[in-house]
Order: structure tokens, then sequence, then C-alpha cells
């Protein structure tokens, strides 16, 4: 927990000295074209500092770095037992680090404090101790095959791993990409959003401090289509890893068919139903309603965005769900009773507030919020807001808006629930409150979504997979099944007669 009061933080974070270059074969360097972006956190506005702003030529020199360190051996070759010890350093680095990580992330890109301080950066020491952990117990397989022969399906690390990773969970979501990477003895190049790039650019520094060789894990900041183009392109990279948007996660696609197939494996955009029945915990359905929408400024591909109803109980519930989410008040991120911090940039607040306006030319009814919240001048705020009477086939409830937006949408029955649940383009997440076990079951079967969730919203932990269907993606992350995309499947048949 941060005892640390706004005071505090705001003191350290005036002194905090940001490292914000490359990291390329074990070294931190300037972009090779010397440019420079600007770094500034939405609170208020101002610049942090400027960031080596990478291009192909960087992407070229980061590569060939991973690729030499991964035919050299040293880490691809180590026993998993003493990977895992270097990894759990990393993780020990990562919790030893907590405050600097944490004060990073939420001047980058407005999360509150307590978030940082007490989720995003301990559950980033979580995945890649897991993942640590995880890599000495796991075993390949010989086939069943005729007495003479021994066939071995064994797994081995797919080679040059990139991983493209977004602004809202910076530094946890790279680390969903790359602890499992580098446990299975890839070697990486890292290209954080240029939304949020600071977290993953000290992560550099503690991954050297912890064992991994030089070259293992590189660290490009830049922007999406320079240097994350480039390596989306790159004709030495085995497999591309990303989380960020749908349209960003469909031209990946295009550059992998481009160029050399490189895997693909996506985490995109969501729409998520939550689908509260009449017989549910209405009191503990509606905190999490509102939770699973506005957490994290509603900028969470998950989030709980399409609230359905059952008609019964509409405007009951939606007056519970008003009051719940009224809990969430826009604040100072860096103040440690701040619930909910500064959108990532005011071009997002921006685009955040045209959807809503949209929302309500096209008859959706604004119950909560609907405007910037002037926390600060200039910072870019935006109040919890909630629609209802939404019809599914408004923008409101198709779009992504990745922002605190919540749709409420009537239902009259399980098919009908079903029936409005499924009609997206986007499956990543659903959920189901009822009393009813055969109700619960009946639903979570007929739901096309990678996570069903059962009277709760969004939880889980690293034991268990996360992705989508339909174009929320492919692949997963976290648990043993993120082990399958960075490694490639090899039959060794040997004949014995
Ligand atoms: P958002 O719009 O929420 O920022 P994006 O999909 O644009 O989501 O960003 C997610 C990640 O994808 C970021 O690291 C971004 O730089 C990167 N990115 C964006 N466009 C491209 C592109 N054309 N090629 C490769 N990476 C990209």
């Amino acid at each position: 927990m941060t005892t640390w009061t706004y005071q505090q933080w705001r003191e350290y974070c005036e002194q905090l000295s940001i490292e914000s270059r490359a990291f390329i074969n074990g070294q931190y360097c300037d972009a090779s074209l010397g440019l420079r972006f600007d770094c500034i956190n939405p609170a208020n506005n101002q610049l942090l500092c400027q960031i080596a702003e990478c291009d192909s030529i960087d992407a070229d020199a980061a590569v060939n770095a991973a690729r030499d360190s991964f035919e050299l051996g040293h880490w691809r070759t180590m026993a998993p037992k003493k990977r895992k010890q270097v990894l759990l350093k990393l993780a020990d680095l990562v919790d030893q680090n907590a405050t600097e990580l944490a004060a990073l992330e939420t001047l980058d890109m407005g999360k509150p404090i307590s978030e940082s301080f007490n989720v995003d950066i301990p559950g980033s020491a979580d995945v890649i101790r897991w993942h640590a952990e995880a890599i000495d117990k796991v075993y390949d397989e010989v086939a069943p095959t005729q007495d003479d022969v021994v066939a071995m399906i064994t797994r081995e690390p797919i080679g040059v791993v990139a991983a493209i990773t977004p602004w809202n969970f910076p530094l946890w979501l790279a680390c969903w990409k790359i602890a499992p990477a580098l446990a299975t003895g890839n070697s990486v190049v890292l290209k954080p959003s240029e939304k949020a790039s600071l977290t993953s650019i000290k992560l550099a520094e503690l991954a050297q401090q912890a064992g991994i060789p030089d070259g293992v894990l590189n660290v490009l900041p830049g922007f999406g289509h320079k240097v994350g183009k480039a390596l989306a392109l790159h004709n030495d990279v085995d497999a591309l890893v990303f989380t960020g948007s749908t349209a960003t996660a469909k031209q990946l696609l295009i550059y992998a068919g481009e160029s050399n197939m490189k895997r693909v494996w996506l985490e995109a955009g969501g729409k998520n139903p939550n689908i509260v029945f009449a017989d549910a915990d209405l009191d503990k359905a509606a905190q999490a309603a509102a939770s699973g929408c506005f957490y994290n400024q509603g900028e969470v591909c998950v989030a709980a965005t399409r609230l359905l109803v059952e008609s019964s109980i509409y405007d009951s519930f939606v007056a519970k769900v008003i009051e719940a989410s009224k809990r969430f008040r826009p604040g100072d991120p860096l103040d440690p009773s701040t619930n909910m911090g500064a959108l990532v940039d005011q071009a997002h607040q921006c685009g955040v507030l045209d959807k809503i306006a949209t929302a309500k030319v096209s008859g959706a009814h604004l119950a909560l919020g609907g405007n910037a919240a002037l926390c600060t001048e200039t910072g870019a705020f935006v109040e919890p807001t909630i629609f209802t009477e939404v019809d599914n086939a408004m923008a409101i409830a198709r779009q992504e808006v990745f922002g605190p937006v919540m749709s409420v949408i009537r239902f009259e029955n399980e098919q009908h629930a079903i029936q409005i649940a499924n009609d997206s383009d986007y499956g990543l997440g659903a959920a189901v409150w009822t009393a009813s076990l055969k109700r619960a079951h009946t639903m979570a079967k007929k739901l096309r979504a990678g996570s069903v969730w059962i009277n709760n919203y969004n939880d889980g932990d690293m034991t268990v997979p996360f992705g989508g269907f339909k174009q929320s993606g492919n692949g997963r992350d976290k648990s043993l099944h993120a082990l399958d995309k960075y490694t490639e499947v090899k039959t060794t048949w040997i004949d014995l007669s």
C-alpha cells in the first residue's frame, strides 16, 4: 500500500530523473537520427521529458542485436531453472523499484498513483514471477507410436519476438508479452506505446541488472507508424505480439503477409456485455458494473461498456448503477485518494468527448456525466458517463470508446440478451449476473467471448488465459497457454528398426 501523502508523491516526482533513451544490445542510446518526441503529463499538459524517437534504422539495430544474442545462445540454451532465477531476480527488482515505476506510470499516462503502485507494478512483478516459476516445470512429449520408433514433440523458442504494446497498462501488459517470451528463451524487441514508454525503458535497466544478457531484451520507443511498422515488416522478426486497437491489429496482419509471414498474435478491442438478470445480487452487480466500466478511466479493452439489463428491473437497477458510479471522481492522479485519473492525452480526451456528442445526437439518453472534468485547467479529464435507452445498433454501443462511457441496453429474456451480447464485432469479455446455475451455464456456453465471468466482472489471475474471439484478436496471454505464442512445435521421428 502506498503510505505516502499527495505532497510526498509530488515532491518525489519533482526530483525524479527520467531515462528516456532507447535500449539496444545492453546499452541506453539515442535514436540513430537523434530525433526525440515530447512526453507530456496528461494531468497538467506539461512536458515531462523528450524521448528517443526510433525509426527503421534503430529497428534494424535492435533486431540484429536480438538475432545475434539468440544465435549466440547464452539465454536460449540456459537451463530453464537458471532462466527462472534471472527472471525471479527481475521480478524482485520490479518490486524494489515500485515507487519509481509507479510514479513514471502515473506521470506518463495519468492513472491514479494508488493503482500504479498497488496494482500495476506488483501485477507486473507477479507476471514475471509466474512465468519464471512455470518454465522449469513444463515438459515436452513423446508420441504413442509403434514400438520401433521414438517420436518426440518438443517446443523450441521461436527466435526474435517483437512486442508492440499499449499505453493503458504500460508495464503490466508489456510483461504479459516479454515474461513468457523470455522464459521460453527468445530474444525480444519491445516497442512501447509512444503515449507511455517510460516504465518499459526503465525495465531494460532492471533486466540487465537481473542478468539478462545483452541483446536479449531491447526497448525501442517511438511511433507506431515508424518504428512499429518497421518491426512488423521486418524479415528477421519471427513473431509479433501486440495489444492495442483492432485497426492497428489488422494492419499488422497485412505487414506480416507483406513480409516474412511472421506469426502475429493480437489482443485488440472489446465492447463487452455485462448482463444483469432480475434474480441477481443487484447491489453487488451495480458496484461491479460501475468499477468494471470506470476503472482506469475506462481505458481498458475489457471494460464493461455495454450494460445489458433485464427489462423488469431496468429503472431501479440503472439508479443503483448511477449511484455506484458517482464514487468515481476524476482528480489529480498523484493524490493517493484519487480513484479516477486523467485520460492518456488531450487528443484522446477530444475523441471520447466527440463520441459522447454523437451518442447524444443519436438519441441515447445521457443519465450521468458527459463532460470534460475540470480537475486542472489543462488536464485530460472526463467525467464518468452513462447513457441509458441505448440501442445496440447505435455507434456508442458498437465502437470502442476507450474512455469512461457506459451504454445501458434493455433486454427481455435470455435469448434476447444473447442476441444483443453477441451482436458485436468484438468478443473479448462478457459477464452474467444471475442466481440460477442453469442460466449461468447456458449463457456462458452461448456467449462468444474469450472470458466469461459469472457473478463478477473481470476477476482472474495468472492461472487463466486472456484473449479474444472475433475481432478482439487471437492467441492468449497469461497462463501456460501464453507459451504457445513464443514456441515452435517440432516433431523428431527416430527410426529404431
Ligand atoms: P491506440 O489508438 O489506443 O493508441 P494503437 O493500436 O494505435 O492504439 O497503439 C497500440 C500500439 O501499436 C502502440 O505501441 C502503437 O505505437 C502501435 N502502432 C500503432 N500503429 C502502428 C502501425 N501502423 N504499425 C505498428 N505499430 C503500430
